[in-house]
């Protein structure tokens, strides 16, 4: 099965002209490219995402961006739950379960974040934050999230999840969910295979998507 790289660009590249000359270099990947939401207009891409969403359609929500938006826009996927926002921007399991509820009613495809604090049980944490995040959507509908297991001590530290680790938890998600499964922390180009091989179906990458060479490498090598 072809593998799913997913490129999170968080609060970057800072102007529009950087944010071109990288989409530039990489849209020739296919990768799914996740940009700011001010740039979302400025890719015609068949396979653009976005980082976030409100829960609700419209209406008095100061500062949100709502999935028919992004819809309306050709947006197709959108991370939800990361742990940037759950713990930058409070983010709960039950607010993350209404946006996995109003992504899917747009007919985005959502791309849930899970993952384990440092010192945290990985398998415990999971299971709470998907019987959560996952309440009252129906099976068919749950079977088109997309869940990225991302252990939060590796996100962004250098200090990436080990293969036998990983692939622990996947397992232990697979036990309960068919749903095509990501992991993401510190990829780099030199890892990559190690997340394909324990039977991951992609990758979300965050700092190495703003590398070009870098992230074109990641692409390669899965
Ligand atoms: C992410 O932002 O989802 C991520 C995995 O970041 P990084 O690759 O920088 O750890």
């Amino acid at each position: 099965m072809k593998k799913l790289i997913i490129a999170n660009w968080k609060c970057n590249p800072k102007t529009l002209a950087e944010a071109k000359r990288l989409f530039n270099n990489v849209k020739k990947t296919k990768a799914v490219i996740c940009p700011p939401f001010v740039y979302l207009t400025e890719f015609n891409y068949k396979f653009l995402g976005a980082q976030n969403c409100h829960w609700e359609e419209s209406g008095p929500y100061t500062g949100e961006v709502s999935p028919k938006m992004l819809k309306d826009l050709g947006v197709k996927y959108v991370i939800i739950g990361h742990s940037e926002r759950r713990t930058y921007f409070y983010e709960t399991d039950e607010t993350i379960n209404k946006k996995l509820k109003a992504a899917l009613g747009a007919g985005l495809i959502p791309v849930l974040c899970i993952g384990e604090k440092k010192g945290e049980d990985a398998n415990l944490v999971v299971e709470n934050q998907l019987s959560h995040d996952l309440n009252g959507i129906s099976e068919k509908d749950r079977d088109k999230i997309i869940i990225a297991y991302e252990p939060v001590w590796a996100i962004g530290t250098g200090d990436f999840c080990s293969k036998n680790k990983a692939k622990e938890v996947l397992e232990f998600i697979k036990r309960k969910f068919n749903n095509k499964i990501l992991y993401g922390g510190s990829v780099n180009s030199k890892i990559t295979r190690d997340y394909t091989e324990a039977g991951f179906d992609g990758l979300l990458v965050g700092g190495a998507s703003l590398d070009v060479k870098e992230f074109i490498n990641i692409v390669k090598n899965v």
